[in-house]
């Protein structure tokens, strides 16, 4: 392909694209189509010849589309969000023609530099305290990430080694060798019981234990300083040693946030800096970039006492996947854990200690041109009107839940509704049905929902309830589909306990 065929294609492409987006909601949100579907319309071999992008393009819309579940429709509720912007995907565009490895400031200062920036930008718009920015008193900062699953397993890490570090300051040589081996064994990573898995899988990486601290329905399944505190006691009472905890800002299940007030006093008591310091991050996978409104940015009032703090750009700010920011309180954390430096990295930008070199960062080694998708989205909306697409979010969550209490015959709100997510279940008629009966007459109407093709929800259980999730939150949602949701939820309710 040469320049011309390729701003012929490109442009085509672009009108594909734009056509896709303005008649998203034509299509049905969830693929119906079968396990295998495209191995039966693609040949077994790849082709000899190249093709004409005529039929390439031919083939994204007869072959690829219809196996498509459409993230960005109104009509998709399920998970969270994973949503995209037009600017994002410019963003996108040049960095892929930009594309190089950027692993070291010197493969292009623009790459680092710019992310350094951005993630300034966005620690002062999320109110984070000051010890998070390149700038800042502590010499923290920002990266990104892929994903928060990558940077929890690399917060993790750093956790690991400055734990160990520390606790073995004292010895030298083989001493603090064997010291450190043995500590190694008996480590012990933490989150709630409704912590995303992502810090399961973490600790599975890291090769340490991992355990979950209880959370209660009377909690709003929150994790209190005093579930922590228990944990802690009973873990150090078996001769292991907790050395990190990941709290949630916006648990997956109900969109809950844990008590940072409480968790931070605890530790402060039980594992304060110099005696065994309980490394703290923030996931805030989803509903962390709430923190641009100023409604929501005392729930970083207690982060200057933790370490660090993640959040998905591409989940509800508008930047196309991946994009997840990283925030650490003091960068040389990072770099300590995972820095190493070989011959042919050196030279003098590095040699000068005046750069940022990404790399010892982050656990890969080569990295994307991500920041500049993130730039184009802030300059384009600003930050009022990131404010506004995250309000109107909420907003159309608190509709929701009122359409839901004005069926309080039909339904009962689990939880919420909080950063936009609502979750329910169906409420059973008769009220002798054990919890097991109305467990699968909800998960029934949740499946006859979901197979008919209308919108698209996700379940999960909370404390032994089946319920259903409701998040509307993806770019083009309004009132009117909120609406229709609800409609499609009552009819099927209906039916379900007819
Ligand atoms: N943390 C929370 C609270 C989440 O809700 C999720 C995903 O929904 C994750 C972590 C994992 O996110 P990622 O796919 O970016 O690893």
């Amino acid at each position: 392909m040469d320049s011309k065929q390729f701003r012929e294609a490109a442009i085509s492409s672009i009108d594909d694209i734009v056509k896709y987006y303005d008649n998203i909601e034509d299509h049905k949100v969830v693929s119906s189509v079968e396990p295998g579907y495209l191995r039966k319309l693609l040949p077994d071999h790849a082709p000899e010849d190249g093709e004409a992008w005529a039929e390439i393009q031919n083939d994204v819309q007869s072959k690829i589309v219809p196996g498509l579940t459409h993230w960005q429709s109104p009509n998709f509720l399920a998970w969270f969000p994973s949503s995209s912007s037009y600017p994002a995907m410019l963003g996108e565009m040049y960095s892929t023609a930009f594309t190089g490895a950027a692993f070291n400031w010197i493969c292009s200062p623009a790459v680092t530099e710019l992310e350094t920036i951005v993630l300034d930008w966005l620690a002062k718009a999320f109110a984070l305290p000051e010890c998070y920015l390149s700038t800042g008193s502590t010499h923290g900062g920002g990266v990104i990430h892929g994903t928060a699953s990558e940077a929890i397993a690399t917060v993790m890490v750093a956790a690991r080694d400055k734990y160990l570090r520390e606790a073995t300051a004292h010895l030298s040589g083989e001493e603090q060798e064997d010291a450190i081996a043995l500590k190694r064994s008996k480590l012990v990573a933490l989150g709630s019981a409704a912590t995303h898995s992502a810090t399961k899988k973490a600790a599975m990486i890291t090769g340490v234990r991992f355990r979950a601290v209880p959370v209660h329905a009377k909690d709003e399944y929150k994790m209190t300083g005093e579930g922590l505190r228990t944990m802690i006691e009973e873990l150090r009472a078996k001769g292991l040693e907790p050395f990190y905890v990941t709290t949630t800002l916006g648990t997956t299940d109900t969109c809950s946030t844990d008590d940072f007030d409480s968790i931070a006093a605890v530790l402060e008591e039980l594992a304060p800096p110099g005696k065994g310091e309980i490394w703290v991050h923030v996931d805030a996978a989803y509903a962390g970039v709430a923190l641009i409104c100023l409604e929501y940015q005392h729930l970083a009032a207690q982060f200057h006492r933790f370490h660090s703090f993640n959040t998905n750009m591409h989940k509800w700010m508008l930047t196309n996947f991946d994009c997840s920011v990283l925030f650490v309180r003091q960068r040389s954390w990072l770099v300590e854990a995972l820095s190493v430096t070989l011959a042919i990295l050196r030279n003098d930008y590095t040699d000068s200690g005046l750069v940022t070199d990404y790399r010892d960062w982050q656990i890969p080694f080569g990295r994307r041109f991500r920041s500049l998708k993130v730039w184009f989205v802030i300059r384009s909306y600003g930050i009022k009107g990131l404010q506004a697409h995250i309000r109107k979010h909420v907003g159309l969550g608190e509709t929701f839940a009122e359409l839901v209490k004005s069926r309080s015959d039909l339904f009962e709100i689990v939880s919420g509704p909080r950063f936009a997510l609502t979750v329910i279940k169906l409420k059973t008629k008769g009220a002798a049905a054990t919890l097991e009966e109305q467990n699968a007459l909800t998960q029934k109407m949740h499946e006859a929902v979901n197979a008919g093709g209308k919108i698209f929800l996700s379940s999960t259980v909370v404390g032994g309830i089946f319920a259903i999730r409701h998040c509307p939150a993806t770019p083009f949602v309004e009132e009117q589909h909120v609406r229709k949701h609800f409609e499609v939820l009552v009819e099927a309710a209906e039916k379900t306990t007819a």
